[in-house]
């Protein structure tokens, strides 16, 4: 019998997480550790490696294919205005939410303390990390696009935005050049990207072995679930905020602008949710998502291929919902009381820094130390949600993914390039 690949995964998400709370209950922590880990990083490397080639090739055979420049700015500016609104959206409603519910008034005297003392060091590491992103000026994240050294961004995996301009410069080259010279140049590229799909499937054969061993590593490394507990208020306001983002929010665009059922694309992204569930990495999951938007959601490769590479890195919702509900939430704690116009400057500064968050594991907790340091918050008030931040983060990594699978669902619509027969069948 021959089992879809979204269950394979769930089967072996499941299974690491059973194996792992077994082993940590036997005090065999160590085991897991040793040799069940370095599977889940290899599985993690794999998707890495893959990532960047990926970008580099689809993105040029997409934009070659476009075959107008006025056609790819198009296709750019609607991306950018899309993504800040959902942006905008998940920031707002995590506002509203964490006013709402006040997440930061259930926690006590004592576990404060507590938390404030337990993780006052892991803090302080953020918010070093944070202080080097914040020291250069603020056009610094516009010069950080350009590279100087093609080959220098394209070695390391957080120069993804760097690699999309130069590439996208070379698609626009093979547009404007004579059509007989860019064809072999093109079809290089077609069969390359072949390549590059197929090896794509090969490493998602071990994606059932991955995420079990990503899965057990995780639930012996978490914290007791007694130090969860005093956050457990927290946690809920940021998962009510992801949930609204994912089942009420991306269904309704996908209907009103896309007429796209969205059981159906669900079920097409849902290897891709479980990744990034597993991974805690959008850059990681990319080329899963971008081989099942193309594939079964039925996008354009002309329009994945720019904005998917595009949203893993730049639009994060779930990550933006996640820092305005965490900033609320530490004011509260710390008794800091918020006006309006500090909750509007968390808006923006919350947008901006989960477009400046890397795609990777806990990228939008170092952000979130600037969007604390706008608002007047102590950053040290980062100890206080330390210890609940892994699976955060793996919730909110679906939310971006899913985010970046709805507008390319969304903008494909609206240049005619959603193939009909996938959103009718
Ligand atoms: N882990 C997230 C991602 O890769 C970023 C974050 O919020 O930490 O999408």
């Amino acid at each position: 019998m021959k089992i879809a690949i979204h269950w394979k995964i769930l089967i072996g998400m499941i299974l690491g997480l059973a194996f792992g709370f077994f082993m940590k209950n036997l005090e065999l922590k160590g085991i897991v550790i040793d040799w069940i880990k370095p599977f889940g990083t290899i599985f993690i490397n794999l998707l890495k490696m893959i990532a960047v080639p990926l970008i580099v090739v689809s993105l040029i055979v997409g934009i070659s294919d476009l075959k107008d420049v006025s056609k790819l700015s198009k296709l750019g500016g609607r991306t950018i205005v899309i993504y800040l609104f959902t942006t905008i959206t998940a920031v707002s409603i995590g506002l509203v939410l964490a006013n709402l519910i006040k997440p930061g008034n259930y926690i006590n005297e004592q576990s404060r303390k507590s938390l404030l003392e337990n993780f006052a060091g892991d803090a302080a590491q953020k918010i070093e990390l944070a202080a080097s992103a914040k020291s250069k000026g603020p056009l610094q994240p516009l010069v950080d696009i350009v590279p100087d050294n093609f080959f220098r961004a394209l070695s390391d995996n957080a120069s993804m935005l760097q690699v999309i301009l130069f590439v996208i410069l070379i698609g626009i080259g093979l547009i404007l050049i004579d059509e007989n010279k860019a064809k072999p140049v093109v079809d290089f590229f077609k069969g390359l990207n072949d390549v590059i799909l197929k090896i794509i499937d090969v490493i998602m054969l071990a994606a059932p072995i991955g995420v079990f061993a990503l899965m057990a590593s995780l639930m012996v490394e978490i914290p007791d679930f007694s130090t969860l507990n005093a956050l457990g208020v927290y946690a809920l306001t940021v998962i009510l905020g992801l949930s609204l983002m994912v089942f009420v929010f991306y269904p309704t665009l996908l209907v009103v602008f896309a007429k796209y059922p969205p059981i159906k694309f669900f079920k097409a992204i849902s290897p891709a949710q479980l990744l990034a569930f597993s991974t805690s990495s959008s850059a990681a999951t990319l080329p899963v998502t971008m081989e099942c938007v193309t594939e079964h959601v039925g996008v354009d490769e002309e329009v994945s291929s720019f904005v998917l590479p595009l949203g893993a890195t730049v639009n994060m919702d779930g990550t933006s919902l996640y820092q305005s509900v965490a900033a609320v939430f530490i004011a509260q704690a710390l008794g800091i009381p918020l006006d309006l116009q500090t909750q509007l400057m968390i808006v923006v500064t919350a947008t901006l820094a989960s477009i400046g968050s890397a795609a990777v594991p806990s990228a939008g907790m170092v952000m979130l130390v600037i969007v604390l340091g706008q608002a007047g918050i102590p950053e040290a008030g980062l100890a206080l949600i330390f210890a609940i931040d892994r699976p955060l983060d793996m919730c909110r990594t679906v939310v971006n993914v899913t985010s970046d699978a709805t507008v390319s669902t969304l903008v494909a619509k609206s240049i005619g390039k959603l193939n009909p027969f996938y959103s009718n069948k």
